[in-house]
């Protein structure tokens, strides 16, 4: 069995890849590893944030593992909040405040069109790997449904008239960018063959 440690401290990422991953491959949150680090996002772009976050964990622990980066790409604001997503209304951020600057921004635009990007970044026998998943959806005007987490209850995925925030896990894992970055990386560890 192949472990692998999720260099995250949000659990709702956990349990959406948990959720997606086969049984042959034992994702272990950096709680259930019984790591307790905050690992900064300084960087310009998901990909070096994501990296940031993996290199850390195995620079400390020396384990293969894989940690992600998400952000929210809004056409009509120029891709932002984009790497920003999480710190977005800036001192007061949180899901709530992030959501209601975005509506804001985009009061009056019929431009709604947007995307979630997730980059994976796994670090396995000392390589580096990446890999990306993309929704593309639109922004609702008003937040709708409870579930999910972030931005999940302003966003409608193409294809959909629910936002993630309406839908459960399975129904958001049909279209959501975290399960097609996963799926990428389940499909390159299933065709591994390593080093060991
Ligand atoms: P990060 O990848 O943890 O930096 O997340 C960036 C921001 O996007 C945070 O505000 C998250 O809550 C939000 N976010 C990340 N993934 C999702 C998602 O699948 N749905 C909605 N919001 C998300």
């Amino acid at each position: 069995m192949l472990e692998l440690i999720f260099a995250t401290n949000n659990q709702n990422k956990v349990i959406e890849v948990q959720s997606l991953m086969d049984k042959n491959i034992q994702v272990k949150s950096l709680f259930e590893a019984g790591i307790d680090i905050d690992i900064p996002e300084p960087h310009q772009t998901l990909e070096e944030n994501a990296v940031e976050k993996s290199s850390t964990i195995h620079r400390l622990f020396a384990k293969n593992c894989f940690s992600e980066d998400t952000g929210l790409e809004v056409d009509a604001l120029n891709g932002e909040p984009g790497v920003r997503s999480a710190r977005y209304a800036g001192d007061e951020a949180n899901n709530e405040n992030n959501i209601k600057k975005l509506l804001h921004n985009l009061e009056g635009n019929l431009n709604r069109n947007a995307r979630f990007r997730t980059v994976i970044s796994l670090i396995i026998d000392n390589e580096y790997f990446l890999f990306e998943g993309i929704c593309e959806g639109v922004i609702t005007n008003e937040m709708k449904g409870n579930k999910g987490f972030g931005y999940d209850a302003v966003f409608i995925p193409n294809g959909d008239v629910k936002t993630f925030g309406e839908m459960n896990l399975e129904e958001k894992n049909k279209y959501s960018h975290r399960k097609k970055a996963t799926f990428k990386l389940i499909e390159f560890l299933n065709n591994y063959h390593g080093k060991n």
